[in-house]
């Protein structure tokens, strides 16, 4: 049955910032699919708990991505009490807007560091690994900020990053088709979540993000998760490489 192809039993998956946000909702539908699922983040387990509760094999593990060998430890680590690691989603990151001649080092830092560094690392620490378990999926999460320049915020180093993350997914996907290890990107419009509440927020940043999206709505972590879950598993079996837009149309106009 075709149904079955978005099943996820017995597989071991990694979800980076999966306690809150499109993370946590990623890995409610890679449980709720029969994975076991490992969430990092930086501060607290969040919602992850819930999960946990709701009878899912949900583990938390403290990471901040921003450290050198943080991503590599925590793929490691998955491997050595898992035994493997079959779905890596590369989904922590932050968002920081302002104009680029006031946008110093330390933003630039820290931005580059969650947004394109970390995926790097935990993509190349995956490699070895699931290339020697016969295959895997790699799912990395862009923005429609690395197609365009949104507005009415400035965010050049936002929107580079995501480019990054992007082009990354698309060469990772050529170098390692020959491995069965699949690579696909998100990109997401604007998502209901702690990260864009303060834009929402803002009635003047609201009615523009409302007025240029067709839909003329922001979506749901839910919305995102369904979408991931069909690039994380046999439903998906065919795409590699591909950067797979979910905006409400934001990027039509
Ligand atoms: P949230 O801010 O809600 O969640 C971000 C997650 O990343 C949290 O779990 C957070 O946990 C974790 N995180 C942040 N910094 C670090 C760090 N240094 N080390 C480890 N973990 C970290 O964001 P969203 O759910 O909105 O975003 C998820 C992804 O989707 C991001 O990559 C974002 O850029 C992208 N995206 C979001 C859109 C939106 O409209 N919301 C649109 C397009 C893309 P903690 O703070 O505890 O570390």
């Amino acid at each position: 049955m075709i149904i079955e192809r978005f099943r996820a039993d017995g597989k071991v998956a990694l979800v980076t910032g999966g306690t809150r946000g499109i993370g946590l909702a990623i890995a409610r539908a890679l449980a709720e699919a029969g994975a076991r699922v490992v969430v990092s983040a930086r501060t607290d387990p969040g919602g992850s708990e819930s999960l946990k509760a709701d009878g899912h094999q949900v583990e938390y593990r403290q990471a901040d991505l921003l450290e050198h060998g943080a991503a590599e430890a925590l793929v490691a680590g998955v491997i050595r009490d898992h035994g493997r690691l079959d779905i890596l989603v590369n989904n922590a990151g932050v968002a920081d807007h302002g104009a680029t001649e006031d946008f110093d080092d330390d933003r630039l830092d820290r931005l580059m560091g969650v947004n394109f560094d970390s995926v790097f690392r935990a993509c190349r620490a995956a490699i070895r690994p699931m290339r020697a378990q016969g295959g895997g999926v790699m799912l990395n999460i862009g923005s429609i900020s690395g197609h365009i320049s949104n507005i009415p915020q400035k965010q050049a180093a936002y929107n580079a990053s995501k480019a990054a993350v992007h082009m990354l997914s698309k060469s990772l996907a050529s170098d390692l088709a020959e491995d069965n290890i699949r690579v696909n990107a998100i990109a997401p419009g604007y998502i209901i979540t702690a990260m864009t509440e303060g834009g929402f927020a803002n009635p003047e940043w609201a009615k523009v993000w409302t007025d240029m999206t067709p839909m003329r709505r922001a979506g749901t972590p839910e919305e995102v998760a369904a979408l991931a879950l069909f690039l994380c598993t046999d439903a998906s079996s065919y795409m590699t490489g591909s950067v797979v837009t979910i905006d409400g149309g934001y990027t039509l106009r």
